[in-house]
């Protein structure tokens, strides 16, 4: 049953006198305030490990170079993926890619890996989260634990504006040690420094970005110093740096080389010696290492010199989204190796702009060997990570391999013609344009940048795909229909195929048949909101209600709902009779929408029906003149003057009586309460 003018009123009539209830109140937690210290954690995104601290070359950042001289120094921090979800993701949880799952942006961390805010929440921390870039929003899965996640939809907020909110938040004191994560994002591109820094750096942008965050840094410091009554620790680190150009990459995401994967790195706090290390560490370890900091002991904490470590990262990116050869690199010592179909070999201390490939001459040592051996290729698009992802806290016991990351062991499908990433250069630019253009939905601009991208590389199935949505989205069914089928081709079981066919098919007659599909994408990927979004509208379409509430419901989950959904959850709860439930969301959408508000007759209806006639009556009271279900907003308001004893009844219900419509028409004629009249 779909909402139309003939069916509609009949779900209002029915809504005649219920009775709602309301849920409990929460129940009190009590912590014990402990001398743990105050944890604030930056993430400085796209920073390369040059651009930051007293050998910056071109740049002064003052504010780090402080802490610096504070802590410890690592000189040789390195992320695990140059893209910011998943850095994120390994620090957060102290996994590789391999163990976490997440490869790429715009996935979702699975809510059976344990995330760092859950493990000091639940030992008495106040953990908050700032972050300033859509790509690190709550539905991404890093809000877990933290009971402030301030996040947000658009694609950036800026250093200066996120740490406002910061100092905000800090203004309500707290009785127990903070967790405080703030991630900067001002250094992605594209590179708009504020003044003075657009000025003084109007030959290189991107380190007026720096320049930029590390002014905001202090503002946070003080800030967070100033609040802390007890011992703090700070750690400071990039989330991958950025191409600007080096090895033929502009920015990050396709590439393993220094300029993406080294990011600065600093730690300050009790226990931490201060000095520079130059041993290649992971910023996975930033997990263990505030897990220590927080008193929960852990060996692969940075704060005490540890054994030296082969340290891995990934840029899978051209590989699930284009197809080419998966890359990995693995450091120890001074050596470098990057896999991608065969070895490049650096020593990255002689030659940190790795411009001499030794790999001719040199053999990669038996450590850095098996390390690259054993680390597991994911397979594209297809399942995502098993369930209880082990932790490479096992790294001693096991080898890498176990961490099982390919499903049911599943080959990682590599094409036979797949290039090396570092070949296709040329293509590089396009691709982030198009990227660009795609994700602003400016398809028609984007489609001659994907048919020059598949012209060179008729097997990349991102370019494939987004070619396919793009037509689709222009209306033009053929064109994409006929890349979908080549993108099946391409790669016959990614579940990314699958979902935007039948976003496709969503869109036209075929909407029926993408329901199914749908299904079985969630099934396979429960957090995927384009694929819940376009389920839900199916099943109102069907009138399915309950189902659609449901999945109106996951979404809200992931992320805040939009004011029209709530009028949609609203009605949705209408439809299989759930007053509560729908009186809360049209609540909720009446807050968010003002006085764009149009749902005070549904509204009025449920108070109504809830025994709450006050607040009927003012929502009566909105209906305009013009809606086209006046006269059903006429009956309920008279129904609602009788109920109040209103001097005006009388009046009341002839106005409702003489503008009838064939929806209320019988229903005045069996009202009751017109019929006993003003009551006594
Ligand atoms: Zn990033």
């Amino acid at each position: 049953m779909s909402r139309n003018s003939s069916t509609w009123p009949l779900v209002l009539s029915v809504f005649i006198l219920e009775l709602g209830c309301s849920p409990g109140g929460a129940p009190n937690r009590t912590a014990t305030p402990v001398l743990r210290p105050s944890i604030l954690f930056v993430t400085l995104d796209t920073t390369r490990a040059d651009a930051v601290g007293p050998d910056a070359e071109g740049v002064e950042t003052p504010v780090f170079n402080a802490l610096a001289a504070r802590g410890r120094l690592f000189a040789r921090a390195y992320t695990t993926v140059p893209e910011t979800l998943p850095a994120h993701a390994s620090m957060m949880t102290g996994l590789y890619p391999a163990g976490h799952g997440v490869h790429e942006n715009a996935r979702t961390l699975r809510a059976d890996h344990e995330v760092l805010a859950e493990r000091l929440q639940a030992t008495g921390y106040r953990t908050a989260a700032f972050v300033s870039s859509f790509v690190l929003a709550r539905r991404f899965g890093l809000g877990r634990g933290f009971a402030t996640y301030d996040d947000i939809e658009a694609p950036e907020r800026s250093a200066r504006e996120t740490t406002d909110r910061v100092i905000d938040y800090l203004k309500t004191p707290s009785t127990e040690p903070r967790l405080l994560w703030v991630h900067y994002f001002d250094a992605h591109a594209p590179y708009a420094p504020p003044e003075p820094f657009r000025t003084l750096f109007a030959k290189n942008p991107y380190l007026g970005e720096v320049a930029e965050v590390d002014q905001q840094l202090g503002r946070l410091l003080e800030a967070f110093q100033k609040d802390a009554s007890g011992p703090v620790a700070i750690l400071v680190a990039g989330d991958h740096g950025e191409g600007l150009g080096d090895h033929g990459e502009l920015q990050h995401g396709n590439l393993a080389y220094e300029p993406t994967m080294r990011v600065p790195f600093v730690l300050v706090g009790p226990g931490v010696e201060p000095g520079v290390s130059r041993d290649p560490v992971s910023v996975r370890r930033i997990f263990h290492t505030i897990l220590d900091l927080a008193g929960l002991d852990n060996p692969q904490s940075l704060r005490r010199t540890s054994a030296p470590e082969v340290v891995l990262g990934e840029a899978m990116r051209p590989f699930l989204g284009y197809g080419w050869q998966p890359q990995v690199m693995a450091v120890a010592g001074a050596q470098k190796v990057i896999f991608a179909g065969r070895n490049e070999v650096y020593d990255v201390v002689q030659d940190p702009g790795e411009v001499r490939d030794l790999s001719a001459s040199v053999t990669p040592t038996r450590a850095i060997r098996t390390a690259l051996q054993d680390y597991p290729v994911p397979a594209p698009g297809v399942a995502p990570a098993p369930a209880g992802g082990l932790s490479l806290d096992d790294e001693e016991r096991r080898k890498l391999a176990s961490l099982g990351y390919v499903s049911a062991g599943a080959t990682p499908l590599i094409r036979k013609d797949a290039p090396r990433p570092v070949d296709m250069v040329g293509l590089f630019e396009t691709i982030e344009k198009a990227s660009g253009l795609f994700v602003r939905e400016e398809y028609r601009a984007v489609i001659p940048l994907l048919e020059k991208i598949r012209a060179v590389d008729p097997q990349n199935l991102d370019a494939t795909l987004r070619l396919a949505t793009a037509y689709s989205s222009l209306g033009q069914d053929l064109q994409a229909l006929s890349l979908f089928e080549k993108a099946k081709a391409i790669a016959p079981l990614s579940a990314d195929v699958k979902l935007y066919l039948a976003l496709h098919l969503a869109r036209g007659a075929g909407w029926q048949e993408a329901g199914s599909m749908l299904e079985k994408t969630i099934e396979q990927m429960p957090e995927r909101l384009p694929a819940l979004e376009a389920l839900a509208r199916i099943r109102e379409r069907e009138g399915r209600s309950r189902e659609a509430m449901a999945l109106l419901r996951r979404i809200h989950r992931l992320r805040a709902p939009a004011a029209t959904e709530l009028v949609r959850l609203g009605q949705a709860a209408m439809n299989v009779g759930e007053t509560t439930s729908a009186i809360e969301a049209f609540e909720r959408a009446r807050r968010a929408q003002g006085v764009d508000f149009r749902s005070d007759l549904e509204l009025g209806v449920l108070y109504l029906a809830d025994r709450r006639f006050e607040e009927a009556r003012q929502s009566l009271d909105r209906v305009p003149a013009k809606h086209p279900e006046y006269a059903m907003a006429l009956f309920k308001r008279a129904q609602v003057s009788v109920l109040l004893r209103e001097p005006d009844q009388a009046a009341r219900i002839e106005r409702a009586r003489r503008l009838a419509d064939a929806s209320t028409r019988e229903l005045i004629a069996r009202e009751r309460l017109f019929v006993v009249g003003r009551p006594e």
